[in-house]
């Protein structure tokens, strides 16, 4: 039989794992941080609508630049952020995921590299390994902060060509200081000009910002070329399964990602979806209302139950701490609850989901700290 290893693979993909978040049949699913309610009625009649309409002229492909969703989506962070984003800033593609890989197909590449503070988002690593870009750990605080003074010395060190900050940061929930970001993008503008280029990209991940205490970091896009905020549709619209993110920057970041994209790469279909869910932003952000009052309920209770909890901004919470996560990861999911182990020493994460899910896991919970104390 042929087995992976027998195949001509690049190196740097040899022996290594894919992104795999187990998808388990349990009663109670709070691991990838999925919104656990499904779209409204009249969204999924609107969608159906729109997708008919679509279907109608799919034999031609499909507005190449999508400008119509750029439009609608221009207009959603205007009005949610009150700072001016004109279309010519948008741009969208297959889940934000995608538009991680278009910057750093972009900007990345071979003999280029790519910083991110861990625990983070762990695709940021994986996308720039599958991009041929190189990959540099930067440090996070015990309480999962960023030291300002520390991110500031790497970046002079390693000059990274992009630099990814997650605000939210996933796994741990932590948002970042208006102050860090503009510290840091200064650093690596610096470091990138000692060495005689023209700047470096800054990434701001916003996956999770409609959740978040704080306001969204978007307002900092004016005046700085190389930043980037990244944002999707996945989470605070409640649409995993559309696989729409986009990200907001200079209009020449969006003429940059445009010389990689695949032509057509986002379907008629995808893009009218995209153009429904638009049109019901009011109802779905209510959702999210309820999701942060759920989500702050966790931490309270969680530490009622004698957890350590981290502050969270996103609609996931971090727990702990164990002597074994692993173990307290599968006693919850022996009780039907799966949470996710993202691999930080100690800890679990947990989405946050309905209240009468959140009731389960909070219950799974207790009888776990029981018996961790017997
Ligand atoms: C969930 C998540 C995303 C979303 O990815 P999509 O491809 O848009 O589904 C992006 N960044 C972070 C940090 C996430 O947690």
């Amino acid at each position: 039989m042929t087995g992976i290893d027998d195949l001509s693979l690049r190196d740097e993909l040899r022996g290594k794992s894919p992104y795999g978040a187990p998808q388990l049949e349990v009663p109670v699913r709070l691991n990838t941080n999925e919104n656990p309610y499904p779209l409204p009625d009249e969204l999924v009649a609107r969608i159906a609508e729109r997708v008919a309409e679509a279907a109608r002229t799919l034999n031609r492909y499909p507005d190449r630049d999508a400008v119509e969703l750029r439009a609608g989506l221009a207009g959603y962070l205007t009005a949610s952020t009150g700072h001016r984003v004109d279309t010519a800033q948008v741009w969208a593609a297959n889940g934000s995921n995608e538009i991680l890989q278009q910057l750093l197909q972009a900007f990345g590449g071979p003999g280029r590299s790519a910083i991110g503070f861990d625990p983070s988002y762990s695709m940021h690593a994986l996308i720039a390994r599958g991009t041929g870009t190189g990959w540099v750990s930067g440090p996070r605080r015990e309480d999962f902060t960023i030291d300002v003074a520390a991110a500031e010395h790497v970046i002079g060190e390693q000059a990274p060509d992009v630099v990814f900050l997650c605000s939210p940061n996933n796994p741990t929930g932590t948002a970042l200081a208006a102050g860090t970001v503009l510290a840091l993008y200064d650093a690596a503008q610096r470091a990138a000009r000692d060495r005689g280029r023209r700047g470096a990209l800054v990434v701001i991940d916003e996956a999770y910002a409609e959740f978040s205490h704080r306001p969204s970091l978007l307002p900092l896009l004016e005046g700085r070329p190389h930043l980037v905020l990244s944002r999707t549709m996945s989470k605070a619209f409640g649409a995993a399964g559309l696989r729409l993110g986009y990200l907001a920057a200079d209009a020449a970041v969006v003429d940059a990602v445009q010389l990689v994209r695949l032509p057509y790469h986002l379907s008629a279909v995808t893009q009218a979806t995209a153009l429904a869910a638009l049109e019901h932003t009011d109802t779905l952000l209510g959702y999210v209302q309820q999701l942060k009052g759920e989500r702050d309920r966790l931490v309270a209770e969680l530490t009622a139950l004698g957890c350590e909890v981290t502050e969270s901004d996103a609609n996931f919470v971090q727990f702990g701490r164990f002597a074994d996560a692993r173990a307290a990861w599968q006693t919850l999911l022996d009780r039907g609850v799966l949470v996710r182990d993202n691999g930080v020493p100690g800890r679990l994460r947990v989405t946050t989901g309905t209240p009468e899910e959140n009731d389960a896991f909070l219950d799974a919970v207790r009888e776990l700290m029981k018996e961790n104390e017997r």
